[in-house]
């Protein structure tokens, strides 16, 4: 997978080979899952409980790098790679269901399910699997990301929309008639301008950025009659999200009405905010710290320590190891500004996010750094370490119903009026043409 990166909506060959393996072991595979053709869900056994694990699979647009090298050199002829480790996550994953697999078989405990989830990198592929009731008859998921440290995901993670704000002008000659044009690009200007001020007037934990994807054209002698920006909005939840949106819209407005353009907006992409369970999350806790760490050869600590010479490293993290040597206790929840879509999940059911340490630390994600450590040796050892931590946790839910129980009890108390999708009516996922 990391030699054929593919990416958000457009991973066939990645989900060929995964459900391949997981059909010749024994699992029941639905592909085309919620009419996305490159999700699914594998199962395995019967009955109650009824557990899922993630995998996900895309890679990142716009990156390319050799694997191994502590030099920044790009693969000729490739524009993308796996710069987030999905390509672990995928593997690390299978490993997990592999051996809860062997336990049922064992106990004759419950069903496990792997979920093959699509384009995490933009797409928001789990916001459509949550919308058409992937989860729904899961009682808890457990998860992992790669990350440079060995600890239980306990940051929340901020709900968002992604708006598209179109605005319609008329051209002219901008030198010889500029009376007769509107310009498009005037009106992104003020929006922009305009939410400059908002930025002011809102809640601390809330965020907007922007970027704009059409300018209107390359002549400065052309007014522009068409131009297009892209907003996207957090906050601490749907409704916060719902409510500054509103505001924003309000300025799209106002840049028309000044400039005497026509504005119109389309919503292309809507995240939840992360609920968190301090139930599950004491379990993997417990399971991580119940599994040795991988340990580094010498030629890999070798490696890492010349990668990190790449890296801006704080003094604290130069004083220590290139690789984790141990497993943190779950730090407190600090308010972080990204978005995943294991929120959605997270909305439906019982939910618990593991960091895996299968990178040098330092490393920066989405970093040329970290594509080059996704395909090593080290990384392979941590990612079946996350394999064991994942298993390890689904496991402890099977053995103790009365905490999966206490899990349930903790999600519907935060869920209160349960999920809303956040996503526009009948909105389906732009597909990548089967090359
Ligand atoms: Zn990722």
């Amino acid at each position: 997978m990391w030699d054929n990166p593919e990416t958000s909506f457009g991973e066939y060959q990645a989900v060929e080979h995964l459900t391949k393996k997981l059909e010749e072991n024994g699992f029941e595979v639905t592909r085309n899952l919620c009419g996305i053709p490159t999700a699914f869900k594998a199962t395995y056994g019967n009955g109650s409980p009824s557990l899922g694990v993630l995998a996900e699979y895309d890679a990142i647009e716009g990156m390319s790098q050799v694997a191994c090298s502590t030099k920044m050199e790009s693969v000729p002829g490739k524009d993308k790679s796996h710069g987030c480790g999905h390509n672990l996550f995928a593997g690390g994953s299978l490993a997990a269901v592999f051996a809860v697999k062997a336990y049922i078989e064992e106990s004759g405990k419950g069903k496990i399910t792997l979920f093959g989830c699509p384009a995490e990198e933009g797409g928001g592929g789990k916001v459509f699997m949550a919308r058409d009731g992937a989860f729904e008859d899961i009682d808890a998921v457990v998860s992992w990301h790669p990350e440079k440290m060995y600890m239980v995901r306990t940051r929340p993670a901020l709900a968002n929309v992604k708006v598209d704000y179109t605005f319609e002008g008329i051209a002219s000659h901008a030198g010889a008639a500029p009376d007769k044009g509107r310009s498009a690009l005037d009106a992104v200007e003020l929006m922009n301008v305009g939410v400059n001020f908002l930025r002011e007037h809102m809640e601390l934990t809330s965020r907007i950025h922007y970027a704009i994807l059409d300018a209107g054209g390359t002549a400065p002698n052309m007014v522009q009659s068409h131009a297009k920006v892209q907003y996207m909005i957090r906050g601490v939840d749907s409704e916060t999200v719902g409510n500054l949106k509103k505001r924003v819209d309000k300025i799209a407005q106002g840049a028309a009405l000044m400039t005497e353009t026509e504005v119109s907006s389309e919503t292309v992409a809507a995240y939840a905010n992360l609920i968190t369970i301090p139930t599950l999350q004491a379990l993997a806790n417990e399971a991580m710290h119940d599994i040795a760490l991988p340990i580094p050869t010498e030629e890999e600590i070798a490696f890492g320590r010349e990668l990190q010479k790449t890296m801006k490293l704080t003094k604290e993290e130069a004083e220590r190891p290139p690789f984790a040597t141990e497993v943190l206790d779950p730090a407190p929840p600090v308010a972080h500004g990204g978005s995943t879509d294991t929120a959605d999940v997270s909305w439906n059911c019982p939910t618990v996010q593991m960091h895996i340490g299968n990178w040098v630390v330092g490393t920066p994600g989405h970093s040329w750094q970290s594509v080059s450590q996704c395909k090593g040796t080290y990384a392979k050892k941590a990612m079946l370490y996350a394999g064991k931590a994942v298993a390890g946790t689904v496991i402890r839910l099977f053995e103790n119903p009365a905490l999966l129980e206490k899990a349930k009890d903790e999600h519907k108390e935060k869920i209160g009026d349960g999920y809303i999708c956040g996503l526009p009516e009948g909105i389906k996922p732009v597909m990548q043409p089967k090359a």
